[in-house]
């Protein structure tokens, strides 16, 4: 068995990874990286080749593929797991296994490709389902909760052993909206034994355990609760983050305010959440995605009383052309009072680029005269003490880290290496273009 890395071995982003089994490989997520396509926010990215996404930083870098690849398989629906398939696919021609929800964010992702004919290649999997992608590679996705819906590990069953692929998750036992992780089916490959893991090793710094949805939840509730009655009140979040955003249309119940979501992903996310009856919205909920919606009902808020709505916006890292922003930039018939107040659900992804565009926006907000409320959020991505615990349960032979810069995989390796595995022996820290033979 081979491991490839193809991409978020050297950074935070972009994932891809190759497993080859014999002459057949499988390739598990194909992301992109946020912050490049930022950084090129001038260029119209749809009309690149694959080639010119690659060199710009934006796609893995998929000339490291080495085997004969019998399927595509996305573990979940964040775009640095999923954003470069339907660009990607057009030299794979084969099959792309993803978890319901998963799949039907590929097929209405057209960021890189709006002429993806691949829609009928997409192949909807439930967790538990066993399924033969190659005469020697059975796949199968083990429900765990993250900060999206549907989220998986990916387990492929070999002659060469079982490798679980665990990239991105956290341990949630109160996840707001649908299911807890599957710890028997962990516990039984666990005991069944478990040939390699592929580990994400994001914020395996972190000395805790992620706290629950559920405390990201009571913050919103004992927050946007105490706010002030008569001014205008936006949160901002992440639009694939269906279960926050279930949060926070329950507390605009509470308090009297009509959610309105604004915002093209926010619309896309949440319709189809809906059509797959993952979430239920208040009837008093409207959505608006397209500009000229947002547009008109921005300035129905602005001339009819803000202080009735609960505006819930795109725009937490103060991207550019994000709802918030553009508000902020005064591009709509809608002007921030004083006293308004904007809330982030969200922290900074910490990146240069992140950082200055928060900065931008936080002070336009102000000089406005809103008030800013910061920190009502948790991660959706394990700590160490998460890390600690699935090493007990699966107890891998082998353990390969991903996602994540050098000083993120070293400190995976720190923590798997004080558990007693030993490194280039069972333990195997590869940079993107490298490979590891099990
Ligand atoms: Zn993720």
């Amino acid at each position: 068995m081979e491991i490839i890395a193809i991409g978020g071995y050297n950074e935070f982003g972009r994932n891809m990874t190759e497993v080859k089994v014999g002459d057949e490989s499988v390739i598990i997520d194909m992301g992109i990286k946020l912050d490049r396509v930022l950084i090129h926010e001038d260029s119209d990215l749809s009309t690149m080749d694959s080639d010119e996404l690659v060199k710009r930083g934006i796609f893995p870098d998929d000339r490291f593929v080495q085997g004969r690849v019998k399927a595509i398989i996305i573990s979940h629906g964040h775009l640095d797991h999923l954003g470069a398939v339907t660009k990607f696919t057009d030299k794979y021609d084969v099959p792309i296994y993803a978890t319901p929800y998963t799949a039907e964010l590929i097929k209405a992702e057209k960021r890189y490709n709006r002429g993806f004919k691949g829609g009928e290649r997409v192949v909807s999997v439930q967790p538990g389902e066993i399924i033969e992608v190659s005469p020697n590679i059975k796949l199968e996705f083990v429900a765990v909760t993250h900060s999206i819906l549907h989220a998986s590990f990916v387990a492929l069953h070999t002659p060469e052993g079982v490798l679980i692929y665990a990239n991105d998750f956290k341990f949630d036992d109160t996840p707001v909206l649908g299911e807890t992780t599957d710890y028997d089916r962990l516990m039984e490959l666990g005991q069944e034994g478990v040939k390699c893991l592929i580990i994400e090793s994001t914020r395996v710094m972190e000395e805790e355990r992620t706290p629950s949805e559920d405390i990201a939840r009571k913050l919103l509730f004992d927050t946007l609760s105490k706010a002030d009655e008569d001014s205008g009140l936006i949160v901002t979040t992440f639009s694939s983050h269906l279960q926050r955003i279930r949060s926070i249309l329950d507390v605009a119940e509470l308090i009297g305010r009509r959610p309105v979501l604004l915002g093209r992903s926010m619309a896309k996310y949440s319709g189809i959440g809906e059509k797959l009856g993952l979430i239920k919205m208040p009837k008093t909920t409207s959505v608006y995605g397209s500009q000229k919606a947002v547009a008109g009902i921005l300035k129905n808020i602005n001339s009819e009383g803000r202080e009735n709505y609960l505006i819930i916006a795109t725009g937490h890292q103060g991207e550019q052309d994000a709802i918030l922003s553009r508000i902020a930039n005064r591009e709509f018939d809608f002007r921030i009072g004083k006293d308004d107040q904007v809330a982030f659900s969200a922290n900074v992804i910490p990146n240069p680029m992140n950082r200055a565009n928060r900065y931008v926006l936080e002070t336009k907000l102000r000089i406005q005269g809103a008030r800013i409320i910061k920190g009502l959020h948790v991660s959706g991505h394990a700590a160490r003490e998460d890390h600690r615990y699935l090493l007990r349960v699966l107890n891998p032979e082998n353990i390969v880290p991903c996602h994540g810069d050098l000083l993120m995989l070293s400190s995976y390796a720190e923590l798997a290496e004080s558990m007693g595995y030993e490194l280039n022996k069972d333990l195997h820290l590869i940079r993107n273009g490298q490979k590891v033979v099990i």
